[in-house]
């Protein structure tokens, strides 16, 4: 109110200052009240002229960007002015704090392992995270503006968003054409959309392997039983003589040793999924696997190979015992099952440059065409299905090497020529691998004599 009391003292003061000249006036021209109204009209002009020049001075300032303050003057318009600039103040504020929060949710959004794509109501992206630019293929500044429904012409997508209903997700290939999409429609303010999507890629993948692995494993068990089944029936209603009973029964024994042989393979492979990383600082014999390995791929052989499987390693691997035994003891039991009679296998130890060590298991057998190589981890994979089967393979045996290998921090490494042999490698990290001997070292010095040459 002080501008009131300021505004009032002046028109008093004008209003004098009138009166005193208009005085003087009338007792120059004798004409009666002329003091009076020139007093009350002086007041009232500079008032108002006062009052002009002020609302124009702060007309001016806020037709401009009003970066710098408003006029600083006395009275109404100074409090005007003061009222007006702190508004705007707020306002800026405001609005540069709601531009750092946009910026904040915007960055949390992108780095959304989702797609985040925003639609307007007219179908038109008004923002769009990397990830699903990633997704349908877009960019995200190229794009802005655009309807999503030019730029991706999937007619299930353009039938999905279209349609308005979102209760269920839309599976859709990428915009690519490789891999899958998962993707979710919200609406929300005036007919505005989110569009989510979610690379599902992995999830379909792993989802197709185990309906086929639970395929292959109930094929894989069904055969065997079929078989069991048809000799209990001929066991239960044809008379046999002693000969044909006994040749029944030992097929019968086949069979079902083929079918302990598949489940222990699962059982091993459920195992190694579902167990720890095998222990660091477990030291085991290479000699002792090899020896017992040897053992059994001799009777195997039963003499219709030439073999060379004892290599002297003075080595020791650190890990897990039974999977070590179990991925070397593959390798080799394929060699003698797959090599033909009169071929050579041989089994043999290195310590790589940079102190790897490495198992090779090399046969001269029928060889691996290259385009199997690649696959023959995967589960149920045979190049030779009936090979596999008649020497009781269960076409699980590499894909349990790689997995001991993986869990040991190492590789399984296959060359292979059609009509010349297979060379099978297993190679460990130079931290499982020590020389025996160096036991009694430190940790750092086993791992620097694994560097050196194998004796
Ligand atoms: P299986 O129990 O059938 O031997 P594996 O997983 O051990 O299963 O091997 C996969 C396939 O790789 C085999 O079916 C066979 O066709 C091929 N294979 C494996 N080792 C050899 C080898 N030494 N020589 C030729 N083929 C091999």
């Amino acid at each position: 109110m002080t501008w009131l009391l300021y505004r009032l003292f002046m028109a008093l003061g004008a209003a004098l200052l009138g009166l005193v000249v208009g005085e003087m006036l009338r007792s120059l021209t004798g004409m009666e009240h002329l003091g009076l109204a020139f007093g009350v009209l002086s007041a009232a002009l500079l008032v108002l002229m006062l009052d002009a020049v002020r609302g124009h001075r702060l007309l001016n300032w806020l037709r401009g960007s009003q970066t710098d303050s408003a006029p600083r003057d006395t009275g109404l318009w100074g409090e005007i002015g003061y009222r007006i600039e702190r508004a705007v103040r707020d306002r800026e504020r405001a609005v540069s704090r709601g531009r750092v929060e946009l910026a904040q949710f915007l960055s949390a959004i992108e780095a959304s392992p989702n797609g985040v794509l925003m639609l307007d109501a007219q179908e038109q992206i008004v923002w769009c995270n990397r990830v699903a630019a990633d997704h349908f293929s877009l960019d995200p500044q190229r794009d802005l503006r655009q309807r999503i429904t030019n730029l991706v012409r999937a007619p299930a997508f353009v039938a999905y968003l279209q349609g308005g209903n979102y209760a269920e997700p839309l599976v859709l290939a990428n915009g690519r054409g490789q891999g899958t999409l998962s993707i979710l429609v919200r609406e929300y303010g005036e007919g505005m959309r989110l569009v989510l999507s979610l690379d599902i890629t992995e999830r379909v993948r792993n989802e197709a392997m185990r309906r086929d692995f639970v395929a292959n494993v109930s094929h894989e068990i069904r055969t065997p039983l079929t078989v069991l089944a048809g000799f209990i029936e001929t066991l239960h209603n044809l008379p046999l003589t002693p000969v044909e009973r006994d040749r029944v029964l030992t097929l019968m024994n086949q069979q079902t040793q083929r079918m302990q042989t598949l489940v222990a393979d699962l059982l091993t492979l459920a195992q190694l999924e579902g167990s720890p990383r095998p222990a660091p600082d477990r030291w085991v014999s290479l000699d002792g696997l090899l020896a017992r390995i040897s053992a059994d791929a001799e009777a195997l052989s039963s003499g219709r190979h030439r073999l060379s499987l004892r290599p002297v390693t003075q080595a020791e691997l650190a890990g897990v015992e039974s999977e070590l035994l179990s991925a070397i003891a593959n390798l080799v039991n394929n060699a003698v099952r797959y090599t033909p009679e009169g071929g050579d296998i041989e089994l043999a130890w290195r310590v790589l440059d940079g102190g790897n060590g490495e198992v090779t298991v090399i046969d001269s057998g029928p060889g691996i065409a290259r385009e199997h190589i690649p696959r023959l981890t995967e589960r149920f994979y045979r190049v030779d299905g009936s090979r596999s089967r008649e020497t009781g393979g269960t076409g699980l045996g590499l894909s349990i090497v790689k997995h001991v290998m993986q869990r040991h921090g190492g590789e399984l490494l296959v060359e292979s020529e059609v009509g010349k042999g297979s060379r099978f490698r297993l190679v460990f990290p130079a931290a499982r691998v020590r020389l025996a001997g160096d036991a009694a070292l430190g940790d750092e010095a086993a791992f620097n004599a694994a560097a050196l040459p194998a004796h």
